[in-house]
């Protein structure tokens, strides 16, 4: 099994345009979406549901008044100062609280109860390619990381089920703990990045990241033809700092155009240079 990582320093670099260009090249994959925050390849791919999973991503206090007798115990104990206490009252903010459960365990009258955030979803099935899996976040809910881990088990559990050897992991913009929990123990790491100061500046961010965890790294420059002086800037860094350059894709319309048709690239115009340049660097990576 081999699993390949997509991520960007920053989000607008084509990173999912790219990932479903390759999970579109004819070869069974198993695509898993791991911006669990703005997950958005399921609308391109629209994949059969055939399971899905509740992720519980935190608790939250709630008070039951006709039991609670405003003694103040749980304000004080609160250490992210989400009960606030006035006039004998006490109001739980439901975006301070962090979940801890310490007020419910102070609480002499037991007026606290925990309830669980259950509207963020895990979901594996089937796409035109292959399978598909996907977490997504409810708004304002936390531990995306936690949401990470369990689509890539997923992705591991459905590729060893349904003997499919390549998963393509496409990761959430950033360097974060998400993206943290995208590449960790993945076989490769490609950065997309654009030819732009801030996509520069992402771009060395993210290979350092990946470094740290010590694994191999290549990066695609996209729509390289937007900025050449740019383009050769990147590509001397990577050269100067060992990292290898699998792609340089130039700006091209169809590209938005086949998304505006619900297709990737490799779908829309297979014959298209950057289809064409899509399939090497798949190649070289599997045959790696
Ligand atoms: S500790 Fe319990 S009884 Fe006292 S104010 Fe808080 S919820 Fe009410
Ligand atoms: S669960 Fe923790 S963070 Fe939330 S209100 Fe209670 S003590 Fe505060």
């Amino acid at each position: 099994m081999k699993q390949i990582a997509i991520i960007s320093g920053k989000g607008g670099t084509g990173k999912s345009s790219i990932s479903a260009g390759f999970a579109t090249l004819n070869w069974d994959v198993i695509i898993a979406d791991c911006d669990v925050d703005a997950a958005n390849l399921y609308l391109l791919f629209s994949p059969s549901v055939e399971e899905e999973q509740i992720y519980v991503a935190a608790h939250k206090a709630v008070i039951d008044y006709n039991i609670c007798t405003g003694c103040g115990l749980c304000a004080e104990y609160c250490r992210f100062d989400a009960i606030s206490y006035d006039k004998k009252k006490v109001i739980i903010s439901e975006v301070s609280c962090d979940g801890c459960f310490l007020c419910s365990h102070v609480c002499p009258e037991n007026a606290i109860r925990m309830i669980p955030n259950d509207k963020s979803r895990l979901y594996s099935g089937s796409f035109r390619f292959g399978k598909m899996v996907y977490g997504k976040l409810a708004p304002g809910e936390e531990n995306s990381g936690k949401l990470v881990n369990m689509v890539r088990q997923k992705s591991i559990e459905v590729s060893e089920k349904n003997n499919i050897e390549n998963i393509i992991l496409d990761g959430p913009p950033g360097i974060g703990c998400p993206v943290i929990s995208t590449i960790t123990g993945t076989d490769m790491v490609i950065i997309v990045t654009e030819p732009t100061i801030t996509g520069l500046s992402d771009m060395q961010r993210a290979v350092e990241t990946v470094k740290k965890f010590d694994l191999p790294a290549s990066v695609i420059i996209n729509k390289s033809d937007l900025n050449p002086g740019m383009s050769s800037v990147i590509q001397k860094w990577c050269h100067d700092n060992n990292i290898k350059v699998a792609g340089i894709l130039p700006f091209d319309k169809k590209m938005v155009e086949s998304m505006v048709q619900g297709k990737s690239i490799t779908e829309f115009e297979p014959e298209n240079p950057i289809s064409i340049q899509l399939k090497e660097i798949w190649n070289s990576i599997i045959n790696d």
